[in-house]
């Protein structure tokens, strides 16, 4: 979930237009996969982390269970964790800030990391970032600086990763993040703002690896933002393996 001050929602306002004067139309893509036929099946909880190798060729659906929740994410090279997704290089190579079907995921040595495939959603976020410990306390309150973040969560799962597997994965690594069901649309003087969600119970975004991949999901715990009507709820992971693949 973004980094940054609603505030702006209300700047826009003043300035007489609204950001979904400049959006583009939303794309919806249903999957032919079926959720019985995928190999590997997981619930991640609110505020959990997830980390998972998804290999070439394999499919990974990310389904937003309950609705509005905000699903952050990182990628790498699973053959080498300093190459991970790139905001930048992947907005730059789609001429676009959002993520939809069709979006290629680039990485900062500029591998094609994964393709969404399929986007019930329509829109996703790169630019808003994750929240932490210290958002939490600029954003609402110096109390809420115990609460739990996704900066907590990806570290949790990068630590534990790196001691299952005996692969260095730590703070370090953690860059910038996807927001998979996250509106935050830019308005023509490029502010960045918070705006009702575009996703619902049961929306989910799929992608295919085209290279193997590491994937770190923090399944924000955010309690402070009306972006989820402050109550983060589960998603689950499904991966299909790549010969039943049809996209
Ligand atoms: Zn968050």
């Amino acid at each position: 979930m973004p980094d940054f001050s609603p505030a702006n929602k209300g700047h826009t306002k003043d300035r007489g237009f609204s950001p979904w004067d400049t959006m583009p139309e939303t794309i919806i893509q249903t999957s032919p996969l079926l959720a019985e036929d995928a190999a590997f099946t997981a619930t991640v909880g609110a505020g959990d982390p997830f980390v998972h190798v998804i290999r070439k060729g394999e499919v990974v659906r990310i389904v937003d269970l309950e609705g509005n929740q905000a699903v952050d994410t990182l990628f790498y090279n699973a053959d080498n964790y300093a190459d991970r997704y790139s905001a930048q290089d992947t907005i730059r190579h789609q001429k676009n800030i959002y993520l939809t079907t069709g979006s290629e995921l680039i990485s900062t040595e500029r591998h094609h990391l994964l393709t969404i495939v399929a986007d019930t959603c329509g829109r996703h976020d790169t630019l808003g970032g994750a929240c932490s410990a210290e958002s939490n306390m600029v954003r609402y309150a110096i109390d809420k600086r115990p609460m739990h973040a996704c900066r907590q969560a990806f570290i949790k799962g990068a630590l534990q990763w790196s001691e299952q597997t005996g692969r260095q994965l730590d703070k370090r690594d953690l860059t910038a993040n996807i927001n998979f069901f996250m509106n935050v649309p830019v308005t023509t003087d490029g502010s960045l703002t918070f705006a009702d969600g575009v996703s619902g119970a049961g929306k989910y975004v799929e992608l295919r690896a085209e290279m193997d991949v590491l994937v770190v999901i923090s399944n924000c715990p955010q309690l402070n933002n009306p972006c989820n009507a402050y109550n983060p709820t589960p998603v689950s992971i499904l991966i299909w393996n790549a010969e039943l693949r049809i996209h």
